[in-house]
């Protein structure tokens, strides 16, 4: 009797270890996947389109002029296609790629947008000194063709403590470029004509700070 016992509870101890093995190869597979995707990814530029591929939570301000995920995304890939051109590497980030991406540059693309029209105009945050350098530059840059008013930088803490900045390492600098307010009429009116050409500022400013030659100041009418 004791035989038969130990007998018949053989297959189902075996079947169980086969099912646990399997278990385990099936979640090393996907922390295997899971490592291969916190591996960082590498180029000269990085560049991100504010609010990209939200579809709820932070999507961004929007006006009669346009919404803001939409223009994010015409500055970003024009600026992209522009520095691909000239053989600069871009990293070309939607809103939510959790992923560290190591660069020179980092820059997300953002609107403004205010519940009360023209509070604010063109800013940049950042969150470290060795970034002030660059800021200084986009400023000066932009600053000659934004006819509108200026915000201090890191004027918001959407500003200075950017949620993205802890997935960019960067050897020059990470910026979070507001390009204009969205919801101030004039500001909006004068952007939303000129998309292109900011992606193409954008494009001039990055190829600057990475050496790169062969990007024009674009020309803004
Ligand atoms: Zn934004």
């Amino acid at each position: 009797m004791e035989k038969a016992k130990t007998k018949k509870t053989k297959p189902e101890r075996s079947n169980l270890v086969a099912f646990l093995m399997l278990i385990i190869v099936i979640g090393l597979f996907f922390l295997l996947i899971d490592e291969y995707q916190k591996q960082p990814l590498q180029a000269q530029v990085y560049i991100q389109a504010g609010h990209e591929g939200r579809i709820f939570g932070k999507t961004g301000s929007v006006s009669k002029y346009g919404r803001e995920i939409n223009w994010t995304k015409i500055v970003a890939d024009e600026a992209t296609r522009i520095l691909r051109n000239a053989g600069v590497s871009v990293i070309r980030a939607p809103a939510d790629q959790k992923r560290v991406s190591i660069v020179k540059l980092a820059l997300s693309i953002h609107f403004d947008g205010n519940k009360k029209a023209c509070q604010t105009g063109a800013s940049i945050g950042f969150n470290h000194a060795s970034d002030k350098n660059a800021a200084r530059a986009w400023r000066r840059l932009y600053r000659q063709t934004f006819p509108f008013k200026w915000m201090p930088d890191n004027f918001s803490k959407n500003l200075k403590y950017y949620y993205n900045y802890r997935y960019t390492q960067v050897s020059d600098a990470e910026l979070v470029l507001e390009l204009g307010e969205i919801t101030c009429p004039e500001q909006a009116r004068w952007m939303k004509p000129r998309l292109k050409e900011l992606g193409a500022l954008v494009a001039y400013f990055a190829a600057k700070r990475v050496g790169a030659s062969g990007v024009k100041n674009p020309i803004f009418y």
